[in-house]
């Protein structure tokens, strides 16, 4: 397997059954990205864009992703940021980093989240046939506190 050191990204409402090595599709609807890990294995990653989990930067050309892609949960346990539509890979985490890297994650979601309890970040695997729900804006809820 080749570790990649670069990706293109595409624009997409939906994130396709098939995707492709070294595309990041980007769904703003979704607030979701997906790729297939950059080193080959063949996983999905799927990165949620949420306060708590990954930002979005575009600067018009190239994404970055913000934090860095821990794939702990994989086999290859690959871990890397995604700059500039360039893959910078890290150092090999050890189980005792990777463990204190969940700990803050975890208590980052707390903080953020409590004491309404933290939504689902799981992918929405999208088919044609969903229409996309009405993301809980603070617009939505500022509509159902004014609602008499
Ligand atoms: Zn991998």
């Amino acid at each position: 397997m080749t570790r990649r050191t670069a990706v293109t990204h595409e624009f997409v409402q939906f994130v396709p059954r098939e995707m492709k090595e070294g595309t990041v599709y980007v769904s703003i609807e979704y607030a979701t990205a997906a790729h297939l890990c950059a080193c080959g294995c063949g996983n999905k990653v799927v990165t949620p864009f949420t306060p708590t989990d990954w930002k979005l930067i575009f600067d018009g050309e190239t994404i970055s992703l913000d934090p860095s892609i821990g794939n702990w949960s994989f086999k290859c346990r690959s871990h890397y940021w995604i700059q500039r539509n360039r893959v910078e890979w890290a150092r090999y985490w050890s189980d005792e980093q990777i463990a204190a890297g969940r700990e803050r994650d975890r208590q980052a979601k707390k903080q953020y989240f409590e004491p309404v309890p933290p939504p689902s970040v799981s992918s929405p695997e999208p088919s044609n046939s969903d229409r996309p729900k009405e993301p809980d804006s603070i617009w939505a809820r500022l509509r159902r506190f004014f609602r008499p």
